[in-house]
This record gives C-alpha cells, structure tokens and sequence, in this order.
C-alpha cells in the first residue's frame, strides 16, 4: 500500500505530502519515517495503490508511533477544509488535533505497580501462614484484604518495602501494572450540585434547542440571565442520548469554573483541555475523551479540536470574545471550525453571549442564526445603575487624580458597607512608558517598536509584545539628564494607589503579571470570592463571566482606552467590554452602581452601554459598517510580510502585490480595497513588518480566495514570512 504523510518538520516553509509504502496502517496514525539523512515523525494522511512517483525509489514506513491512530478521519476532513480556508500548512494544522508533547514522545500514559492479594483464602488463613513476629507483613495483608488493590508506593510508605517484597516473593501478594490517570484541578467540585429548577425563560431557550438537533442557535441574555443552566441541561439531554459534547469558554481563568460546574453535574465524565495543565495532565485528558472514557471536553479555543466522535453539541460561551479568534499560526476562527465540525456530526451549535458578536446577531438577523432571547436577570433582578463621570471636567476642577471624586465616594460607600468592589483597567504594569524630560527619549524594546513599560515590583522596564526584560533607567542614555516623566498609569499603580487612600482595606490584582503559574488565576478569584480582600483590580481578566455575589460596586478607570484605536472593532470592543464589566456588579441582592470615567461622555458607544442597551447599539453600529462596507458586510484579508531584511521584505511584497493588482484588473468588482503599506507595528521580535490589506466582496470569496493564496505562495525570499489572516482582530 501507498501512504501519504506529512512529514512534521518544524522550521520548514513547504506543505508537500510525501509518498511511502507500508502495510496495515490506518489512516491518521502517526508514523516514524525517514526523511532526507535523518528520521522525523510523520501523519498518514491518505493512503493509495499507486504513487504518481518511482515507486521503487519509495522509502518505507518505519513504524507507528502510537499503536492507534492519533487523528480520526474528521479530524482530517476538518484539516483540510482548514487548510484551504485559512492558508495554513497541513503540519501546521495537524499539530492543533494533538496534545503537544506526543509529537518527539515526551510524554507518555503514566503507570504504577498496583498489588493485589494473590490468594482467596480467608484472612486468618493467611495469617497463619506468616510469622506471628513478622508484624509488618501482617498489616500489610490485612490492610490488603480490608482495602481491596493498592498502589506499591502507598504499602512502601506504610509497611516498608521489605515486607512487601517478603509477601512477593512468598507470593502471597501479586502485582501488575496500572495505567493512572493524571487529573487537572483534582480538588475542584467533587461533590454533586442541586440541579436547579430551571426558570421559564431558562426552560424555553432549552426546548428551543433541543427541538432541532442540528440548528444553529444564538443566546442573546444579559449578564446573570442564567445562561450556564441552560448550557448544563443541553449538555444533559445531549450525553443521555450517547453523544458527546464540547463546551467553549474563552480565558483560561474561567475554566476552572466552568469545569466545577460541570464536574459538580456529569462527574468523570468531563474532560479539561487547555494549554495551562501539566504535560501528563493534558495528555490524560485528551486520552480520555479520545478512548470514550469522558464525553464532554469543556476549555479554551483548542479544546474545539477534542478528539471527540459522535458529537451531539457545541456550545460556545462568551461567543463574542476574541480569544476565539487564533491570531497567530495557526490563524484560524474557532466559530467557523465549530460551525464545520458541528455540520460534520451532525450536532446542534449553540452561541452564546450578553453582547453577541455584531456578526452573529447579524446572522441572527438573517436567519441563519435562529435567535434565543433571555432579557431578564435571574429573579427579576435590575441591571446595574451605570453613572458616567466626565474625566476631563474633574481635570478642569483641579482633579489630576485618576480617581474621580464619585468613584472615591463610591468606594468608600462601598467598604463601609462590608460589600466589594473591582476596578478595571486595561493596561498593566505601574506606567506605560518611560520618557527623558529633557531631550524626550522613550525607552523601547530592542527588538521591538514598542516603547516599554514601567513595572515596579521588580522594577524592571519590560516589553508587552515580546516580554523582554531591561534594567530600569537611572539616566537617560541620550542626555545623560536624570529626570523622567512616565505614561499612562497601570494596574500596579493603582493597587498602590488603592493602599494609599484606604490603608486599612486589603487588595488584590489579577492582571498577567500576577498570574503567571497555573493556578494563581484561581487562587485569587477564590480568595476575593471568600472575601479575603474588598477590592480587586484588573485588566479584561476579571471583565468576563466571574459571579461574585458581594460585589456592588464596578469601577472603569479608562472607559475610553479602546475606543479610539483606528479599527473598525475598536467600538465594538468598547461595548463588549463595558457591558461585561458592568455586569460583575450586583449579582446578589444588593443594586450594583458602576462608575465609568471616560474623556467622551457623549459617545454613542459609552451611552448605550451605560444602559446596557445591545440592540439599540447594535442597530447604530451595523448601519455604520453597512455604510463603510466592512464586515460582515465585506471580508477583510490582511497578508503580512515579516522578516529580518527589510529590502527582502518589501521586495516580495511589491512583487506579490503587482500580482494581486493584475487579479483586480480582472475582477475589479470584487475588490472594495486594495493597499500596501508597512504596519503600524514596524518591528517585532526583531522582524519588519509590512502588509496588503485587501477588502473583499462577500460573494467572491470562492473565487478570489483560492486565488489570492496562490499569490501568496508563489513568488518566494528566504527569511520572509508570508501569512494570511482572514478579519483580522488586530491591525497593528
Ligand atoms: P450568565 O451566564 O447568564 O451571566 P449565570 O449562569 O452566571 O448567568 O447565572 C447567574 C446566577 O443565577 C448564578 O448565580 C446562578 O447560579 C443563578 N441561577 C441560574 N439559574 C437559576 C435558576 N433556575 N434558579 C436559581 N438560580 C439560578
Ligand atoms: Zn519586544
């Protein structure tokens, strides 16, 4: 038999599939094979009689690396449609349907000795067998005979070793090895949760879904309308039936709690991928689902990829946020995958969100998403009241603070009352940037265009975009001058401007730099939630999904950060993010009241969100990108250009780009926008950056798609990279 592999090279630039022969492989192993002087690990990807090549110049498979195949045949299908959507190498692909550490073998099924009795005569019998002094031995066996098998290292820690190798070699014992199971966040919810009585809106949106088991769905309910219920029943009804379920959260820090809950209700039978567990624990867990012994995988934008056959449901949570949308390689939007993998099952797909994507509730619009609403809180509660403080008048009153006088008042109310708050804003570290009074000198990164920010608790001056570290300035190496003004304040000041003004309250901040290990997102949600601080401060890490019934007060300190970036997305953002933050306040009993600073008070963008009103937004916001022809009115195609010579660079970017100007000739309806230019972000990690940016029309991208990729990956230089990203999140 002819197979075809795709060898797994990873500096390599080439996507070709390669022919070997071999015997009774199936489809989708992966398989060690020789490659050039050397052997590298492979995926058989298809297999043939006959190769278009000599085949008896054809090199044979080595041997397989796992004795099952690692990618099912879905999975497969679904590479390839990725492949050609997205612009990506099959390696590339492939690589995201595994856990990572299978590829070069570093990790493997974890086994122990586990030690049985090896006989069925009764307990005094073998007693009797033994020494009435041999004390040790005699606990061991019966502690055997009360407790069942036993893991060695457990009787080697209580008994010692040499009784058990004694009750070995007597055999009286046996041994034999197990296969354990690593489990990620063992503590979490190991008891069962009450089911809740569902509420009628809650009991609608499940008959809606469930009345059509492969409909497409999207959950418009506000924050704290109980939309987790509603994913918890669906996924009941869908497992009863003997099928599997995928639950999508967007951050890691809200996968923990997603993953109580569904412990809490489906035990054992859930499984947890992200990128934030151990080695052996993700390979367990991928394990698992892959053999049928856990049904649902719950976690970030990979676990889409769960090797999961038979799936019943898709459930995609926060359906609006960005972290589904892969921005580096692979490049690909977890919605469409969901959306193919869901067609390829069979299975229902539902979204669902407070602020839906202005994309979805336009399919939404149009049918091709059929609309659930929730409106209401959970008992009727009222969303918060949202005061919005104008900064720029607090500046002319002589408030240089980045408190404004309310918020101060607010806090103060707040503490008094033993409730709790959190601030937001988006930017961490102590200050922005650095810059010499003088001669006006910023610090920047070395390999980076970006200028570097301030931290303080290590006081190092450190790059957001690459993380390179530099000793802080003491002067400036321009000027020599030894004074500095810093930039914009992060959330490292203002947790010390915090202990400053209540010296007495304690406070916690959750932003990257507080929650580098694994499980400090958790800890510290956990300690504000059990009420071990009063205020939390954070960057969009606390924005999303937390349920945290003391909190009545929400603070934004910069409400306008994202809305004036150059991006069609940036209001969009805007909206999403106030409202989510919004909604952390007053889930309990209590009103919740958030302060929203910001330079614009009268920014459409800012006032509807203070009244929580998405559609009225969303009607404004689609006329605008109606009017502008962007998405989802259009596609926009951003090719990037990276590399370390920026001749090379713009040299095949002008080459490609003449190209592309001959294919607009031709199709100069299609092309709304065509343009290259350099990025805003020149440099990064050391690279120049340059880029076309393209705007399609909608109903051509079957025909211009192909054919703009093989633009891409005609004309070639060495050293640059070319990659494609398809709406891309960010253009800078
Ligand atoms: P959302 O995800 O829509 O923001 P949640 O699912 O977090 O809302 O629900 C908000 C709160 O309401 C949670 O504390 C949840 O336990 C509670 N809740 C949800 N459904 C019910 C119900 N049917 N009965 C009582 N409480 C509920
Ligand atoms: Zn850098």
């Amino acid at each position: 038999m002819i197979y075809s592999v795709i060898v797994d090279l990873s500096a390599s630039e080439v996507d070709r599939i390669y022919d070997y022969k071999g015997e009774g492989y199936a489809v989708g192993t992966r398989v060690l094979v020789s490659f050039g002087k050397r052997q590298t690990e492979g995926y058989i990807i298809g297999e043939k009689q006959t190769s278009d090549c000599d085949e008896s110049k054809l090199k044979q498979i080595i041997r397989p690396l796992e004795d099952f195949p690692a990618i099912s045949q879905q999975l497969l299908q679904l590479g390839s449609y990725m492949r050609s959507e997205y612009h990506l190498r099959w390696a590339d692909v492939l690589r995201l349907f595994i856990p990572a550490e299978m590829r070069g073998s570093r990790v493997r099924a974890l086994s122990k000795q586990q030690i049985c009795l090896a006989t069925d005569d009764s307990l005094d019998i073998i007693l009797n067998s033994l020494k009435p002094n041999a004390t040790m031995q005699r606990d061991l066996v019966t502690f055997l005979y009360l407790n069942g098998a036993t893991l060695a290292e457990t009787l080697n820690k209580e008994f010692g070793a040499s009784a058990l190798k004694a009750l070995k070699d007597k055999g009286i014992v046996s041994s034999q090895q197990i296969v354990i199971r690593r489990t990620p966040y063992k503590d979490l919810a190991v008891g069962k949760a009450d089911k809740k009585q569902l509420l009628p809106a809650q009991q609608h949106a499940v008959d809606t879904v469930l009345s059509n088991r492969q409909g497409r769905f999207l959950l418009h309910g506000v924050t704290g309308s109980g939309k987790t219920e509603v994913y918890l029943t669906v996924i009941e009804r869908i497992v009863q039936q003997g099928k599997t379920c995928i639950m999508l959260v967007p951050e890691i820090s809200l996968t923990p709690n997603m993953l109580r809950q569904l412990r809490e209700r489906f035990g054992d039978t859930v499984a947890l991928l992200h990128s934030g567990l151990s080695v052996g624990e993700r390979y367990d867990e991928w394990l698992r689902l892959k053999n049928g012994e856990a049904q649902i995988a719950v976690g970030a934008r990979s676990a889409v990829f769960a090797p999961l056959e038979n799936i019943g449901a898709i459930i995609i949570d926060e359906e609006h946020d960005s972290s589904y949308i892969s921005d580096f390689n692979p490049r690909y939007n977890t919605l469409d995958v969901a959306d193919y993998r869901a067609k390829q099952n069979g299975a229902l797909l539902l979204l669902g969100s407070a602020t839906p994507s202005l994309g979805s509730y336009y399919m939404a619009q149009k049918g091709q998403l059929q609309l659930i609403e929730m409106p209401e809180r959970i008992n009727k509660q009222p969303l918060p009241k949202v005061e919005i403080v104008d900064m720029s008048w607090e500046t002319r009153r002589g408030n240089r603070s980045i408190f404004s006088s309310l918020l101060k008042q607010r806090l103060a109310e707040t503490i008094q009352a033993g409730n709790q708050a959190m601030l937001f804003l988006n930017r961490r570290g102590y200050s922005s940037f650095l810059m010499c009074t003088k001669c006006g000198y910023v610090a920047k990164c070395t390999d980076c265009d970006v200028s570097l920010t301030v931290h303080r608790d290590d006081n190092m001056l450190k790059c957001h975009y690459c993380g390179k570290r530099f000793y802080m300035l003491d002067q400036c190496p321009n000027c020599k001058q030894r004074s500095f003004r810093q930039g914009k304040i992060g959330t490292q000041q203002i947790e010390q401007l915090l202990k400053e003004m209540f010296p007495d309250v304690k406070v916690l901040r959750m932003d990257a730099d507080t929650t580098q290990t694994k499980e400090s997102h958790g800890k510290i949600l956990e300690a504000f939630r059990n009420g071990e601080a009063q205020i939390l401060v954070g960057t969009q890490m606390i924005a999303k999904g937390h349920d945290f019934p003391k909190v009545t007060l929400v603070g934004i300190l910069d409400g306008d950060q994202s809305l004036h970036h150059s991006d069609y997305l940036a209001t969009e953002r805007t909206f999403q993010l106030i409202t989510q933050v919004a909604g952390r306040s007053g889930r309990d009993k209590d009103v919740g009241t958030v302060v929203l600073q910001t330079y614009t008070p009268t920014h459409y963008c800012l006032q509807l969100a203070a009244r929580q009103d998405y559609v009225g937004f969303y009607r404004k916001e689609i006329n605008l990108r109606e009017a502008a022809s962007f998405p989802p009115f259009s596609e926009i195609l951003r090719i990037l250009y990276t590399g370390e010579k920026e001749k090379d660079c713009i040299d095949l970017l002008t080459e490609q780009y003449a190209e592309l100007t001959d294919l607009k000739g031709k199709y100069p309806a299609a092309f709304l926008y065509m343009d290259k230019m350099r990025c805003p972000l020149k440099r990064a990690e050391n690279k120049f950056r340059f880029q076309i940016l393209i705007k399609l029309q909608k109903d051509s991208l079957k025909q211009l798609i192909p054919q703009i990729y093989a633009v891409c990956d005609g004309k070639k230089r060495s050293g640059v990279q070319v990659s494609v990203e398809r709406n891309p999140q960010n253009l800078s």
